[in-house]
């Protein structure tokens, strides 16, 4: 049957309707009075989000887009930093610092495990030349569906008085709590095709006074991802270049659809889904790859049993049910699928996937659960 697919992966994620019908609006000038209208309600509305009332500057690029303006806005070539290192997207903020000269110290822990704080407090404690220009971190680590210690590590740097704390939360924003202005947090970037439920394209970066200090002398090359430019024309409810205006628009739609639902509701959402997921995969006899205490909210990275092997798994579910799983990546492709529960996701569509994943698993003969026995348990964690 045709139009089923079912996107259960960490992005893209799911669009509603309404957002996909601003997409289909003809466009209108980026530099018209109406799109004015349109950049000062959706910068309002990030602004919400982010729960900030620091600048929240809108990218034509994908979330590495984010990244690297996150980066080469606000250091310099031989800048010390520190990286958490502990799964793809860590590895991509060393790749991006190492691409421009940056002098990145990675603080590594196992695929599946979460930094340790302690790490980074006994390396900002022992820089005491305040050589360190930056801590960055991933919030929500997409690979292995493990959530780092945002507020500890942070605390940590608040201590070393000196350093920022960049942030990738592009698998938390809109899914978990990320109070940017409470935590002091100094440069946050994310994508739209995650938690703001719309499809891939555009990337925003949060920045605080603390980094606009440290633009004013940052010396890495920077064009097209010069945040102050943007800055500049966001003043001005605009952009420094032709931005995707029928995202921007589609934003605004799935934005207000967040602010019915509401922020705490949000949140409660993903916790819940993300329980009934774990829930659902402990029932079957399944291995989890973050451990209870570190479980990101947005993605559970499920381990099979012994002699399943996980593509087989994701191949059978999309082939019988439209259902789209995430693989694992590099060493852990074929170890672990990953289920996506982030932006637009119901309580209806965790069901499915559960008995999805029941009815695959009992196709491929694996016998060590109790049918039914995974859809019971995540109902107990949704109702
Ligand atoms: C998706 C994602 C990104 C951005 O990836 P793009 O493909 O460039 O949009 C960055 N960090 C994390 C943690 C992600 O999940």
């Amino acid at each position: 049957m045709e139009d089923k697919l079912m996107l259960m992966i960490p992005g893209p994620t799911p669009v509603p309707e309404q957002a996909l019908l601003a997409l289909a609006k003809s466009p209108i000038g980026h530099r018209s009075g109406d799109f004015s209208k349109v950049m000062a309600d959706v910068t309002a509305k990030l602004k919400w989000i982010h729960q900030t009332e620091n600048d929240v500057l809108i990218l034509t690029a994908s979330g590495t887009g984010a990244m690297e303006a996150a980066i080469v806005n606000f250091l310099s070539k031989g800048d010390r930093v520190l990286v958490g290192d502990n799964g793809k997207f860590g590895e991509r903020w060393g790749d991006v610092c190492d691409a421009y000269g940056i002098n990145a110290e990675r603080v590594k822990a196992e695929w599946g495990k979460a930094l340790d704080p302690e790490v980074f407090r006994a390396k900002l404690e022992a820089d005491t030349n305040k050589e360190i220009k930056a801590v960055i971190i991933t919030h929500s680590e997409t690979s292995t569906g493990v959530m780092n210690d945002l507020e500890t590590i942070n605390s940590h740097v608040k201590a070393h008085g000196k350093a920022l704390i960049i942030v990738d939360a592009v698998t938390s924003l809109g899914a978990m709590n990320v109070p940017i202005d409470a935590l002091a947090l100094d440069v946050v970037a994310s994508g739209s095709q995650k938690g703001y439920m719309i499809p891939p394209g555009l990337g925003f970066v949060a920045v605080g006074p603390k980094a606009w200090e440290a633009y004013k002398t940052a010396n890495l090359p920077r064009y097209y991802l010069d945040l102050g430019k943007a800055r500049k024309d966001a003043a001005k409810n605009s952009t420094p270049f032709t931005t995707s205006v029928n995202m921007v628009m589609a934003l605004q739609v799935s934005l207000g659809m967040m602010q019915k639902e509401g922020l705490e509701s949000i949140f409660a959402r993903h916790l819940r889904h993300r329980n009934a997921a774990r829930a659902a995969a402990k029932a079957l006899g399944l291995g989890l790859l973050a451990d209870d205490a570190s479980a990101s909210h947005s993605i559970t990275a499920v381990v099979p049993p012994e002699g399943l092997d996980a593509e087989k798994i994701r191949s059978v579910i999309k082939k019988n049910f439209d259902i789209v799983l995430a693989g694992g990546q590099d060493h852990l492709s074929g170890k672990i699928f990953r289920i996506g529960h982030l932006g637009f996701v119901s309580d209806r569509d965790i069901l499915t996937a559960v008995s999805a994943i029941e009815a695959t698993l009992q196709q491929l003969g694996y016998t060590g659960f109790t049918p039914g026995a995974g859809v019971k348990a995540a109902i107990d964690k949704l109702s």
